[in-house]
């Protein structure tokens, strides 16, 4: 019973079967109770007309008579009845004889239920009485009414098996409809899991199974996004390995066969490349770090003007040797947040040093913190190179990196932006892009404000 269709087939089958059980007793339970209920009325209306009979005959003659003797067997076939009459001696007066009875009555001769004894009363006196069996089918009814029953029974039957097979085939049917779609899917993710990222299944319905073709593209989307990534990123650190290495292993190889000297320009030179080396490896780091980090957030009462400041007066320096102007224009009165200090520094000096790191030599760079409704806003504003609207969703993407060759002098893996997301994920604030080629960058911030 591993197939949905034999599940479905198995439950349209019990339903069936129940659905007969319950019309099969509702029909035979009210049918009994109704045909009781007309079998005693009809047996009371009877032995009425048999006293009256009886009593009238007495009545004529003054006493028991032989005329009751004749009358008595046609009596009782008549009504379907044995009857036995006696006196108040308890002789018998009359009787009915049971070879009449099957001669007449045939089938219809046994007994059917119980004898009723009824006084025979003239005028006012008991003259004795009268003994009334009930002779015919169960209850006395009649056959005819047995075999209807029975026929109705067996309709129900037929119809409730009729029903069983009609579900069997619907299951069947039903079930593959709902299946094929699934089994698209199953294959899907078969070639999915074998590499093939690009695999996707035809959303052909608005239903639940719908939901699931769409939620099962969206996953092999982000599946072969994430594997670009992956692959973009082992490229990436390589390839970021491969230059500094290299500019060693030359160095030192020249020192060691005599070719160069070490003097201190020359090792200034490998200490850069190092540099470079520790900074890709500090950044590979803070990403893991993030990823545990997330659970140790520490969110105080913090006022975003002063976490702002110190960003930027710690940056000031920086940004004076390229020749980049730094502003910074705060909101009058505290700018409270909930937020942990350190990732809302860390946040703010990931934007600038990138706005530094994206401008050239000249250029300007701000911060500019605005307070509207609930939120409090924070803008990060640079005239550098700016960034290709295509590249907006995806700047914030861990190691994506916009045109490679342009970050490799600024020694970036595409880490700082994503870090920068996570970090206002974390603390329920938004975050979005303005940014036009050539004409510089500006990074929004929106957090809710402490309440
Ligand atoms: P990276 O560590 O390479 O700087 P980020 O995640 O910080 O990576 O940024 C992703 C990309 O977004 C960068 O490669 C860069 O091209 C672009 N970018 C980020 N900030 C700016 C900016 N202020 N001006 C222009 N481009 C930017």
């Amino acid at each position: 019973m591993n197939r949905l269709w034999q599940k479905l087939a198995l439950n349209f089958v019990a339903v069936a079967i129940a659905v007969t059980i319950v019309a099969l007793l509702a029909v035979n339970l009210s049918y009994e109770s109704r045909f009781k209920s007309y079998v005693k009325e009809r047996q009371a209306i009877n032995n009425h007309r048999i006293i009256q009979t009886i009593t009238n005959i007495y009545e004529v003659h003054g006493s028991w008579s032989e005329e009751l003797t004749d009358l008595l067997p046609q009596l009782g076939v008549m009504s379907g009845v044995s009857l036995k009459v006696l006196d108040l001696d308890r002789n018998i007066v009359a009787e009915t004889s049971s070879e009449i009875e099957s001669m007449m009555m045939g089938e219809n001769a046994k007994v059917a239920g119980e004898t009723a004894v009824i006084p025979i009363v003239n005028g006012a006196d008991r003259v004795g009485d009268v003994y009334i069996t009930p002779l015919g089918d169960i209850y006395g009814v009649p056959g005819e009414d047995i075999r209807f029953r029975e026929s109705i029974n067996r309709l129900l039957l037929l119809g409730g098996g009729l029903a069983a097979i009609v579900g069997l085939l619907l299951s069947y049917f039903i079930s593959t409809r709902m299946t094929s779609p699934l089994e698209r899917m199953t294959e899907a993710a078969k070639k999915i899991e074998a590499g093939d990222y690009s695999e996707r299944v035809e959303v052909t319905s608005k239903d639940e199974i719908g939901d699931l073709a769409y939620a099962f593209n969206h996953l092999a989307v982000t599946l072969e996004r994430q594997e670009d990534l992956r692959r973009n990123l082992t490229a990436d650190i390589s390839h970021e390995l491969r230059t500094p290495l290299a500019s060693i292993r030359s160095h030192v190889e020249a020192y060691i066969d005599g070719v160069m000297e070490p003097t201190t320009e020359n090792i200034r030179s490998i200490h850069e490349e190092t540099m470079r080396l520790s900074r890709l490896v500090e950044d590979l780091g803070e990403l893991a770090r993030l990823e545990s980090d997330k659970v140790n957030i520490v969110k105080t009462k913090i006022d975003l003007n002063e976490v702002a400041g110190k960003v930027v007066f710690n940056l000031k320096p920086l940004f004076e040797e390229k020749d980049v102007k730094i502003e910074l224009s705060k909101v009058s009165e505290p700018l409270y947040v909930k937020a942990d200090a350190d990732k809302i520094y860390q946040i703010l000096f990931n934007l600038l040093h990138n706005a530094l790191k994206f401008t050239s030599l000249g250029g300007k760079a701000e911060v500019r913190l605005e307070k509207n409704g609930k939120n409090a806003l924070v803008y990060i504003e640079d005239n550098g190179i700016g960034i290709d609207l295509e590249e907006h969703s995806s700047i914030f993407e861990r190691f994506y990196r916009v045109e490679k060759s342009r970050n490799r002098s600024s020694g970036g893996a595409g880490i700082g932006l994503t870090v920068v997301k996570e970090l206002v994920d974390i603390h329920k604030g938004k975050i979005s892009v303005d940014s036009e080629l050539g004409k510089g960058t500006e990074f929004k911030i929106v957090m809710p404000l402490f309440t």
